[in-house]
């Protein structure tokens, strides 16, 4: 087997992939999700009609329990609405049939502990494919794009919480998706920390040329991005008081 196949190029600011030409990334109709059934049933989401296009620079905003992670769990097709649609125009079918092409960076620590950072950086690469010597290979370049490779044979319980975060940023990088979702992910870091993480995020988004939806309750990281959603109760408002700088997001 030839043990470039599958694998994507290395990631560097001179090779932004495809997706300025992609068009609408994710189109969501009438989306409602209801959590359990019978009188402990939670309606997670009302109703939510959206689009989000290529380039898009998007923050999420709400408070605790307003439906922001699910919002993105849909989004990365990782939940199933209840009723209403969502579909990817661009990527053809659901992230979960295209791997690589939806990157997620999750609340919290989700790196596996047993591996060291290079290892779970090049663990999607692996799981869609590409051979493990490539794998790391990218993984390394991912590293380096985010200048924390001297960190790549560490644990994860040998990183603070920013380098940890900055180590997710990289393996939802690592298979240069055309999206970037990630939920609260400055939600347990300090503010210089949280500031340079979402540096880094919009960093590699502009070096990929990928669309970028960040969920949440601050105002500072909410700020970064070009447009604002709010989400209230489960309820999605798309009307952004700063519309004048509405790039990359069409409704
Ligand atoms: P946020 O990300 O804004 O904190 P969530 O999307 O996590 O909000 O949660 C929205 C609502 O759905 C909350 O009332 C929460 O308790 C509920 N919820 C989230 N996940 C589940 C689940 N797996 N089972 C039942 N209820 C859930």
């Amino acid at each position: 087997m030839n043990p470039q196949a599958n694998a994507p190029s290395p990631v560097t600011a001179a090779t932004p992939r495809r997706a300025a030409t992609l068009g609408t990334l994710i189109e969501m109709h009438d989306v409602a999700l209801t959590y359990g059934t019978g009188p402990t049933a939670v309606v997670a989401i009302h109703g939510a009609t959206c689009q989000v296009a290529t380039g898009a620079r998007l923050a999420i905003t709400g408070p605790s329990g307003s439906g922001k992670s699910t919002l993105l769990h849909l989004m990365a097709g990782l939940e199933r609405p209840t009723t209403g649609s969502v579909t990817w125009p661009a990527l053809g079918e659901d992230p979960l049939g295209r791997p690589g092409l939806v990157g997620v960076v999750f609340q919290g620590p989700s790196l596996i502990p047993t591996l060291d950072v290079a290892e779970n950086v090049a663990l999607p690469l692996v799981l869609t494919g590409t051979h493990a010597r490539v794998a790391h290979e990218l993984a390394m370049d991912a590293l380096d794009t985010l200048e924390i490779d001297e960190l790549a044979s560490k644990l994860p319980d040998e990183l603070s919480g920013g380098q940890a975060q900055r180590v997710a940023i990289a393996r939802a990088m690592a298979t240069r998706p055309v999206l970037i979702l990630a939920d609260e992910p400055t939600g347990q870091l300090d503010r210089a920390t949280g500031e340079h993480v979402i540096d880094v995020l919009l960093e590699a988004a502009n070096m990929l040329g990928a669309a970028v939806v960040i969920s949440t309750h601050d105002p500072a990281v909410s700020d970064r991005l070009t447009t604002q959603w709010r989400i209230r109760d489960g309820v999605l408002s798309t009307t952004d008081p700063s519309t004048t700088h509405d790039r990359g997001v069409t409704r």
